[in-house]
């Protein structure tokens, strides 16, 4: 329901908190952080209110300069703390605003291959076969490409890579993603309003466009995977 990503020059755990509480407007039924902390992916997640994220924090910090954030409203798979995203593997986490319409055929053919499910949600599958490519030897890049290739449905999805602190992928089909502009920072946001605060340089993805972040370049591509450019808006809206 709303997503936030940030690569930061410092912590992002409480900048991805506050984009949160920013779209919390939209309604959720739970809540989840995932940072790169040390190269190794770490996330948090909590049933109910951003609150209950916060209690899970402050018992139990989390600090890392490269993170994605999630308020899920669940459509797929109850609403519990397995199901909350980000989902993570050993090399990956995803949060994703949407619906993935061949998540059974790809959950089937993942699981044949032994690949384990925790959970029940459609997005779960984007996130173990983006894993899967990687594990086959795949770049980043080229992994998130041909993952892309296999979804269909509508989806905003943000991605963080185990052992990558400056890199974060975003794509959007159906549902909207922008990306914001910082100075050696960079964000994505589901909505303006995520991003309000952060960033004020904004680029609102077209459909089919899929991005790779760093802090200090950005690589758009629509989505035939041509490189392409789009501009940049001046947003007014203040944290
Ligand atoms: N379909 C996904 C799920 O149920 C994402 C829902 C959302 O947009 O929050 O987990």
């Amino acid at each position: 329901c709303g997503i936030i990503g940030i690569l930061g020059k410092a912590s992002v755990t409480g900048g991805l908190v506050e984009a949160l509480s920013r779209l919390e407007y939209r309604g959720y039924d739970s809540a989840g952080i995932a940072v790169v902390k040390g190269g190794k992916l770490e996330r948090r997640r909590a049933v109910g209110k951003l609150a209950a994220l916060r209690d899970v924090l402050a018992a139990d910090p989390l600090e890392g300069n490269a993170g994605i954030g999630h308020t899920r409203w669940a459509t797929h798979g109850e609403p519990t703390e397995v199901n909350a995203h980000p989902h993570m593997t050993h090399k990956a986490a995803l949060v994703h605003n949407g619906i993935i319409e061949n998540f059974r055929e790809l959950r089937d053919e993942l699981t044949a291959a032994g690949v384990t499910f925790e959970g029940q949600t459609d997005t779960e599958v984007v996130v173990r076969l983006f894993t899967r490519y990687l594990d086959g030897g795949l770049p980043a890049e080229q992994a998130f490409a041909a993952t892309l290739e296999r979804l269909e449905g509508a989806f905003a999805l943000a991605v963080l890579v185990d052992g990558e602190e400056d890199l974060l992928l975003g794509a959007r089909r159906g549902s909207p993603l922008v990306v914001g502009l910082g100075d050696g920072e960079v964000f994505l946001g589901s909505d303006a309003l995520a991003l309000a605060g952060l960033s004020s340089r904004l680029i609102y993805l077209e459909e089919g466009d899929w991005v790779i972040a760093k802090r200090g370049s950005l690589k758009t591509f629509d989505e035939s995977g041509k490189p392409v450019e789009r501009p940049i808006a001046i947003s007014h809206l203040t944290g």
